[in-house]
């Protein structure tokens, strides 16, 4: 029976990325009845809403969706559909593989060696957007309050944000990140806060995490603070193998992590919950690339192979990730961002590069 998916097409580069992903899932021959929505800033001057109830509906009905990228909208009132669907959905974790298939650009000595996953939670933390604006009575009454409980002054010109960390929530992530490491034989599992300084939140967050650790007794464990994650990624990545964070570091890590293994347009992700599973690129909708068939296809298509394995279609996901690594390795039909130099007169189009993946499929 076809799998019922919902194809979420975003804006900027978000559709063209969407419409060589489906390709090329199709490609692999798994059967897949596409349900087609369109969510971003295209969609808002019609439906008055970046984020129409029929996109989130759609993906409650088939329970999973790819989901090409969509721009935050600036002061419109509406934060981040993104943000809106990993609430609305509770989509608690993030999960970012980030391995590097030969060819691709990494400024490491050793890129071969890295092979870890970001597992980020999604719900809480300063991302979680509870703020208030300078100058709004408002952060003034929080100030005057806050002042008040801490005998801390806050300077009266302040914009504010709230950081909440629950036991709760982040029990639920780390869980996660241990139950991953089990089914994808993982060795290590680290957490990553700055609970030096931030006791009460970073702080709960590690000793949660250590809690849970005990009751997962074969997979090793260990805490590292974020500033020194942030150079040990950068020198001995291969140190590290799941990586657990809360919300805002783990935004952070990923695309760092991306970058050691050649940059935004390879990174792919999901987002999990208990029920739904939303499978992204860790990029953005790149606007100024809109329409170019330029950018990299590689980081959706990934995301695309992750929903095969999720929708376990094992078999498909191998030799699509097969068929997109044997394609960087020849580096013949990349695009620019995967050439030597940024200007590579051979650099090939998006759509040409899922050409040559598609290509690859028949032999991998
Ligand atoms: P971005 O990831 O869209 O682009 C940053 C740069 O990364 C680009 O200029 C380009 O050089 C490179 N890049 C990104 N994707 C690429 C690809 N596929 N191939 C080659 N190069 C690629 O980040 P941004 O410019 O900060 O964000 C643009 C918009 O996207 C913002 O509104 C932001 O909020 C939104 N955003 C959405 C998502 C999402 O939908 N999940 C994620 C991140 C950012």
């Amino acid at each position: 029976m076809a799998h019922k998916i919902t194809l979420i097409r975003g804006d900027g580069i978000g559709p063209e990325l969407a419409d060589v992903a489906k390709r090329c899932i199709d490609a692999t021959g798994v059967s897949i009845d596409w349900e087609t929505v369109d969510a971003g800033i295209d969609v808002m001057e019609k439906e008055g809403t970046p984020l129409p109830n029929s996109v989130i509906d759609s993906i409650k009905k088939n329970k999973v969706a790819l989901k090409a990228p969509i721009t935050t909208p600036l002061g419109s009132g509406f934060r981040s559909v993104n943000v809106a669907l990993r609430k609305e959905l509770e989509l608690f974790a993030c999960v970012r593989p980030c391995k590097y298939y030969p060819g691709a650009k990494s400024l490491l000595k050793q890129p071969e060696n890295v092979n870890l996953v970001v597992i980020r939670e999604n719900t809480e933390d300063l991302y979680a957007g509870i703020e208030f604006e300078e100058g709004k009575e408002d952060a003034k009454e929080l100030s005057r309050v806050l002042e008040e409980k801490s005998g801390r002054k806050i300077s009266s010109d302040s914009g504010i944000s709230i950081k909440p960390i629950s036991i709760s929530a982040t029990k639920k992530i780390v869980e996660y990140a241990f139950e991953y490491a089990k089914n994808n034989s993982r060795k290590l599992v680290t957490s990553v806060t700055k609970s030096n300084i931030m006791k009460f939140t970073d702080g709960l967050f590690m000793k949660t995490a250590e809690e849970v650790s005990k009751s997962h007794s074969g997979i090793n464990y260990n805490h590292v603070l974020v500033d020194n994650m942030c150079m040990q990624l950068v020198q001995k990545p291969e140190l590290y193998d799941v990586i657990v964070l809360p919300n805002l570091y783990g935004d952070i890590i990923s695309d760092l992590c991306a970058g050691l293994v050649g940059g935004l347009g390879v990174a792919p992700g999901a987002n999990i919950g208990d029920k739904y599973a939303v499978f992204e690129a860790t990029h953005g909708s790149a606007p100024m690339y809109k329409g170019m068939n330029k950018v990299n296809p590689t980081a959706l298509i990934l995301s695309g192979m992750l929903m095969l394995r999720h929708l376990n279609e094992s078999y498909a996901a191998d030799k699509l990730e097969k068929a997109v690594a044997a394609v960087i390795k020849e580096g013949k039909d990349v695009t620019y961002d995967l050439k030597p130099k940024r200007d590579d007169p051979s650099a090939v189009g998006t759509k040409q590069m899922a050409d040559a993946i598609i290509n690859k499929l028949g032999v991998c």
